[in-house]
């Protein structure tokens, strides 16, 4: 399974190394026409803006191409690219991922915590830095990961997104789940 991430900005190299951990083989995405020859697609946190800016239109145009077809995960940032509706402030998003969300939406006071959710039933650990919140759900979107009452990771289709990042917690079940989505398509 080749999987891509995202190299252009931000901690796609902790995502790389989980997802070696797990037996895939990973190529780093800096160019969109490397998007052809891969199976799923990472997008790693960083700045969503910076993310937009460095893609240009054409790369916009391109990703977005490959997220209608391909398993994507993204998270933080990531997620907030795959949106359909990005607020505070509005940018556009991909629309892969029926949802609102609204960045930075946590405030100054805490923009970094370590806090336990729940992610496919089980307790989890989950690391929010500077983190956006999913206000609306479309109705394809599923609920994968909560913490407190917020969504914090969800699912439509073959496109996955989680608000916190996993690549910072030791426990590998978040990238598991995306590696199975990525070998079984849509469950
Ligand atoms: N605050 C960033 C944004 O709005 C996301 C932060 C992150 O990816 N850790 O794009």
């Amino acid at each position: 399974m080749k999987i891509g991430v995202l190299a252009l900005q931000g901690d796609f190299d902790a995502h790389r190394k989980r997802l070696e951990e797990l037996g895939a083989e990973v190529v780093l995405v800096k160019k969109p026409e490397q998007l052809d020859g891969i199976d799923g697609l990472v997008i790693p946190g960083g700045e969503s803006g910076t993310f937009l800016n460095l893609l240009g239109d054409a790369g916009f145009e391109k990703l977005k191409q490959f997220v209608r077809v391909k398993p994507t995960f993204g998270t933080c940032a990531g997620a907030i690219l795959l949106a359909t509706e990005v607020e505070n402030p509005k940018q556009v998003g991909l629309g892969a991922l029926d949802i609102r969300i609204r960045r930075n939406a946590y405030g100054r006071q805490i923009d970094s915590s370590i806090r336990e959710g729940s992610f496919s039933g089980s307790p989890l650990e989950m690391v929010f830095i500077r983190a956006p919140k999913i206000e609306r759900l479309g109705p394809g979107v599923e609920v994968i990961g909560t913490e407190g009452k917020d969504p914090v990771a969800v699912r439509q289709g073959k496109v996955m997104a989680a608000t916190f990042h996993p690549e910072l917690s030791t426990d590998s079940r978040v990238h598991r789940a995306f590696l199975e989505l990525v070998s079984n398509g849509t469950r």
